[in-house]
């Protein structure tokens, strides 16, 4: 067995395989992937049949950086033959008077140069009559938005990656990383690997696969879940017939029309506990699930029925809410990517980014938002806030 390689990364979840995936087309065979768990395992972040993807965001830097997230998956379906990305249009909604006001996503999709509609409540019940809305409700309607096929994604990124010359192992833990002159040894239990570029995309354990290099981020995992529902007619909840939507409030909640089972999905973001990655159960939170159900009664209840089932999942979530995309400052040789709860649109992107960082040195990118170094990340107990 090869101990030497070029690159390895640390975690084939979504980031993971993606890193796979962007490193294999240019470093082949040179590139290995360790995963602790089965490949497509549910105990992380990354694993299920849809993720919101959308251009509507809050500032114009994520705006700019959703359009290149469209184009790596672009470029994956080109290469793999496979579709990952579903348009369905996406809808934010709610309150004119709200806790995460519209105007901040106009306002960034007009400096991005994104074509959008403002929608009143009517115009909205007009065309998507699964809507109940009341006049001091507004919305947004961006055509691009829709579904990143989540599972299905990561599963071509593993393919593809192999295709490529990847070696990519499941059930291998990584026990230890260090950094040893220009290079970075990377220890299982059954062999200690060399390489000259580490990838560590460790979502919920990445404080732990840093630890050995002395770094801890202020990160918060929490159990989140997802519902579906087996509506009474499902038709009218078809991807052609309804959109992907956030509820642009606090709670904020967000859905799916049917895709992947038969009735849409419904979620509340961040409304779960905190947890770790060893020490989650699987069991729903059914306090969470009524939250999600009296929303449904109230603003869309045909979407409600029987549930199919509830799902959890983890957030990894910085303070600030964005991204850590990074090389690491005193040890260059390593990449970092952690993604909080809106990360898997940008899945293939961030993938496309960590192997430039690690093969060229650099992004073609701005990635100051994401520095692993910026003043947030090193206070102790920082303010924690949330817009995405
Ligand atoms: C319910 C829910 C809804 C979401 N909705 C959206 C959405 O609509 N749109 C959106 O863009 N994002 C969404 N997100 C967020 C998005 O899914 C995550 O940001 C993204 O999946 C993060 O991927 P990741 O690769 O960082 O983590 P993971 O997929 O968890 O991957 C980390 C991997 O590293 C492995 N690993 C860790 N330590 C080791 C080790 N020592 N050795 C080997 N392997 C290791 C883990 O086993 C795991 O497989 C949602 C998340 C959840 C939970």
């Amino acid at each position: 067995m090869k101990l030497d390689f070029e690159y390895i990364v640390l975690g084939l979840g979504g980031f993971g395989s993606a890193a796979a995936y962007w490193l294999s087309r240019r470093a082949g065979k040179e590139v290995l992937g360790l995963e602790q768990f089965e490949l497509g395992h549910v105990r992380g972040e990354s694993q299920d049949h849809s993720r919101i993807i959308r251009l509507s965001y809050h500032t114009p830097g994520y705006v700019e950086l959703a359009k290149f997230a469209f184009r790596a998956w672009e470029e994956l379906e080109r290469d793999s033959g496979e579709q990952v990305v579903l348009r369905t249009g996406g809808l934010d909604v709610g309150p004119r008077e709200s806790a995460i006001p519209l105007s901040s996503y106009s306002d960034s999709m007009d400096a991005a140069g994104v074509q959008y509609e403002k929608l009143d409540a009517r115009e909205i019940m007009r065309r998507w009559p699964q809507w109940r809305l009341t006049d001091d409700m507004h919305g947004l309607f961006q055509e691009r938005g829709g579904i990143a096929m989540a599972a299905r994604g990561n599963a071509a990124h593993v393919r593809m990656a192999r295709e490529h010359g990847a070696t990519l192992l499941e059930r291998t833990p990584v026990e230890a990383i260090r950094p040893a002159a220009g290079a970075v040894e990377v220890r299982t239990a059954d062999a200690t690997y060399r390489c000259r570029r580490l990838v560590i995309t460790a979502g919920a354990w990445s404080n732990r696969a840093l630890a050995p290099v002395g770094l801890e981020l202020p990160l918060r995992v929490t159990k989140e879940q997802v519902t579906y529902f087996a509506p009474p007619n499902l038709p009218a909840f078809q991807p052609e017939r309804f959109p992907v939507w956030i509820w642009m409030d606090d709670p904020c909640f967000y859905g799916f029309p049917a895709f992947g089972e038969p009735g849409p999905k419904v979620g509340q973001d961040a409304g779960g506990q905190e947890t770790t990655g060893d020490t989650r159960t699987f069991d729903p939170d059914l306090e969470a699930r009524d939250r999600v159900i009296r929303f449904l009664e109230r603003h869309l209840p045909g979407a409600l029925g029987p549930i199919i089932y509830t799902k959890t999942c983890l957030y990894t979530l910085t303070p600030d809410w964005d991204f850590v995309l990074d090389r690491l400052p005193h040890q260059p040789e390593i990449a970092v990517a952690v993604g909080g709860g809106h990360g898997f649109k940008f899945a293939s992107l961030v993938g496309q980014i960590l192997s430039e960082l690690s093969i060229d040195g650099q992004a073609p990118r701005d990635l100051a938002p994401f520095r692993i170094d910026r003043p947030i990340l090193g206070m102790k107990d920082p303010p924690r806030t949330y817009m995405v």
